[in-house]
This record gives C-alpha cells, sequence and structure tokens, in this order.
C-alpha cells in the first residue's frame, strides 16, 4: 500500500533523506524508530506530501505521491496523519471538529458527518464528548478526538508522528490502547514512536533511521538482537 524508494531530502544544504526504501503492505503496522534528528518525521511527511522530494519513488493507494498530476485532496482522503500536537480548532465543537473536513470536502450531508463523527468518537472512547470544546478535554482525549478526526475521513492509511509523546505518562496508554485496537481492526499504520515496549508489541516492521538512512529494518523482534552497533546503543540507551 505504501513504497517509498530511494527517497532523497534537503532542507537546503542540509540532506535529511538519503536515501530512504521500505515497504508497509496492506493491513500491517510499521514502526519508524531513531534518535532525535534521524528523519523520522521526514519521511513520515512526504508519504502525504505535506513535503515534496528530491529524488526517488513514493507510492501510496494507487498515488503516485512525487508526480507533478497528484491529486492531493485525493492522497489526503486515503492518508490520515496525526501530530504530537493536537492541532484541533480551539473554537469548535469536537463534533464540528470532525465534521467540517467531511462535509466541506467530501460534501457529505450535516446530518450524516453528525453521524459518524458519533460513531468515530464512540470508537476512542469519547462518545459523551461531541458537544465539548477541545480546552476541556485532556490532552489524552485531546490526541483521542484529533485521531477521531482522521478516521471520519475513512482513510486507507494513518500515519502517527509521535502522538504521545507530548502527554503525561498516565495519559499515553488510553492512546495507545485506541491506536492498538484501531491496528487490530486491519488498518494499516506507519507511526513514529519512541515507545518501544509499544512498537515491540504492535509492529509488524521495524525501520531503524539512523542519519537519513534506513539503517536497519525488520520484525520488531530485531530490537530483541541489534545487528548493527547503532541500533544496540539505541534500544539500549533505556528507551
Ligand atoms: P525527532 O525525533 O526529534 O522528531 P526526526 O527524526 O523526526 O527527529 P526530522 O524532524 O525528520 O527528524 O528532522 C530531520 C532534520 O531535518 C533535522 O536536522 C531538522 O532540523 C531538519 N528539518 C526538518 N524540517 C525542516 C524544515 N522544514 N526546514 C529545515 N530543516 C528541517
Ligand atoms: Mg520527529
Amino acid at each position: 500500500v505504501v513504497t517509498l524508494r530511494d527517497v532523497h531530502k534537503s532542507f537546503g544544504p542540509l540532506k535529511v533523506l538519503e536515501g530512504v526504501s521500505f515497504e508497509v503492505p496492506r493491513g500491517t503496522v510499521t514502526a519508524i524508530i531513531g534518535r532525535s534528528g534521524s528523519g523520522k518525521s521526514t519521511a513520515l511527511r512526504c508519504i502525504d506530501r505535506f513535503e515534496t522530494i528530491d529524488r526517488g519513488e513514493i507510492r501510496v493507494c494507487g498515488h503516485r505521491v512525487d508526480a507533478p498530476g497528484l491529486d492531493l485532496r485525493r492522497l489526503r482522503q486515503d492518508v490520515g496523519i496525526v501530530f504530537q500536537s493536537y492541532n484541533l480548532f480551539p473554537h469548535l465543537t469536537i463534533e464540528q471538529n470532525i465534521t467540517l473536513a467531511p462535509t466541506a470536502v467530501k460534501g457529505m450531508p450535516r446530518a450524516e458527518a453528525r453521524a459518524l463523527a458519533a460513531e468515530v468518537l464512540a470508537q476512542v472512547g469519547l462518545g459523551d464528548k461531541l458537544q465539548a470544546y477541545p480546552e476541556q478535554l485532556s490532552g489524552g482525549q485531546q490526541q483521542r478526538a484529533a485521531i477521531a478526526r482522521s478516521l471520519a475521513m475513512r482513510p486507507k492509511v494513518m500515519l502517527f508522528d509521535e502522538v504521545t509523546s507530548a502527554l503525561d505518562p498516565e495519559l499515553t496508554g488510553e492512546v495507545l490502547k485506541v491506536i492498538e485496537v484501531l491496528a487490530a481492526s486491519g488498518m494499516t499504520m506507519v507511526m513514529v514512536t519512541h515507545e518501544m515496549g509499544f512498537a515491540r508489541g504492535i509492529a509488524d516492521e521495524v525501520v531503524f533511521m539512523h542519519r537519513g538512512r534506513v539503517h536497519e529494518r525488520g520484525p520488531a523482534a530485531m530490537l530483541e538482537a541489534p545487528t548493527t552497533p547503532e541500533l544496540r546503543q539505541f534500544v539500549g540507551s533505556g528507551l
């Protein structure tokens, strides 16, 4: 479903991705790990075309992401992305936050969009928060609402960039639980995470990035037996 082939990306003189390749088959979970600055977020953002690439190829759900003729609207419908900060609109209720894109982008009738909002909020355990404003929710609840908002577009692929790293530890679990249930439902996912225990438990494949390259890649069990010193050091650094 998602394929990156020899992806290169620089910001000015700074080479951030230097030939990144990996595939994410349908219905699987890939965890991207690596130290700060290794290019994890950039790689993820390239998949949803929040960044353009300099060289290489990215294919997602039949879209050729690097091609000039890309239909960005349809790509964004197929691929949902959730960031570290929740990005909910503070002046809109949770229901309004969720119905906004389906009505504006897909032209969904309001009543249908409201029913959908109730459904996706129930899915993340926030069925009673439709009329709340973001500031009335805890960080964990806001992040779950942000996930629900993505789900309302019925994406085929979900991208998560360190969605728990801004949360207090006691709120992290409830968000990870939602992601776990989503994975179990067969959603194709790519997640950047620092939660190594979670990555071990949920990922079909782990991609270890180091200095803009995929340094090591394999089933989650590879974290137990890293073959490169860089991954051994990363895993051993207490994460
Ligand atoms: P972290 O774990 O800290 O989130 P990361 O692996 O996600 O790190 P990236 O955010 O992909 O790393 O950044 C990789 C490098 O690219 C960093 O050196 C960063 O400063 C740089 N970079 C990222 N985005 C931009 C940008 N828009 N303009 C210039 N440099 C950028
Ligand atoms: Mg990052």
